[in-house]
């Protein structure tokens, strides 16, 4: 079975169309939430998740631009956006993102937007922070976004080992249980503006599982153009050429 795994989208359509022409055929599209928030074409990229079947966890940006969320803990540019949002999403987009689980479960995976241990806000940013929340999810693995940094977490006997989810590379996952991030579509923030996205094979034997993370060139100055057309933070949408 093979898992097209996004997270971070943050309504940049370009980069989604980019990462979908990408994976190609899958057996399933999980979204870890942020479907909204900082970019320019929020009603698309929910229409297109649609037409995908994607399987979606609520992000705090999703919920506050729906106010399920409080923003308080929002900067200035983000809270900016998050207002832009809420005024431009159309009926269908409103209830899509109303009816987003925080958490959602099948089989062999868990998904949040944070952690399993608070599915909105908590960033698993080191080793002990993924470790604390392996008590708190019940299947083999648990998938993740909210950092916008590709990374894998296996637990083994001797510990937490840390991959970090480079480009082009599979981390093997075998028989462990895992917390996995895919990275951002949208808005990457580890140095690589490419557009980011996981590829789950969970095949025939166990010990074959792997997560692979791949990096997708997208029209950046297109998502960019369209942010300065409706008045985004300019921030926003200069970091994108950077990936930071
Ligand atoms: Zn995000």
């Amino acid at each position: 079975m093979r898992i097209a795994v996004l997270s971070d989208i943050h309504a940049n359509l370009p980069a989604l169309e980019s990462v979908r022409a990408d994976f190609g055929t899958v057996d399933q599209v999980w979204v870890l939430g942020d479907i909204v928030g900082y970019g320019p074409q929020p009603n698309e990229v929910i229409a297109e998740l649609q037409a995908m079947g994607a399987r979606s966890v609520l992000g705090n940006h999703d919920g506050a631009a729906i106010a399920t969320v409080d923003p308080a803990y929002f900067n200035p540019d983000a809270r900016a956006a998050i207002e832009w949002t809420a005024g431009t999403l159309d009926e269908n987009a409103r209830s899509y993102l109303a009816t987003l689980p925080e958490v959602r479960r099948d089989g062999e995976l868990t998904a949040v937007h944070g952690s399993p241990r608070d599915p909105i806000w908590e960033y698993i940013t080191s080793p002990g922070i993924a470790a604390a929340n392996f008590e708190h999810f019940e299947t083999r693995l648990c998938l993740f976004g909210h950092t916008h940094l590709p990374i894998a977490y296996r637990l083994t006997e001797d510990g937490i080992e840390v991959s970090p989810g480079l480009p082009g590379e599979a981390v093997t996952i075998g028989n462990a249980r895992a917390l996995l991030n895919p990275g951002s579509v949208g808005q990457p923030r580890d140095g690589l503006p490419e557009a980011a996205y996981g590829m789950l094979e969970l095949d025939v034997s166990v010990e074959d599982a792997t997560m692979s993370f791949h990096r997708v060139r997208y029209d950046i100055e297109r998502t960019q153009r369209l942010m300065r057309d409706v008045g985004l933070p300019p921030r926003l949408a200069e970091r994108l050429s950077y990936g930071r």
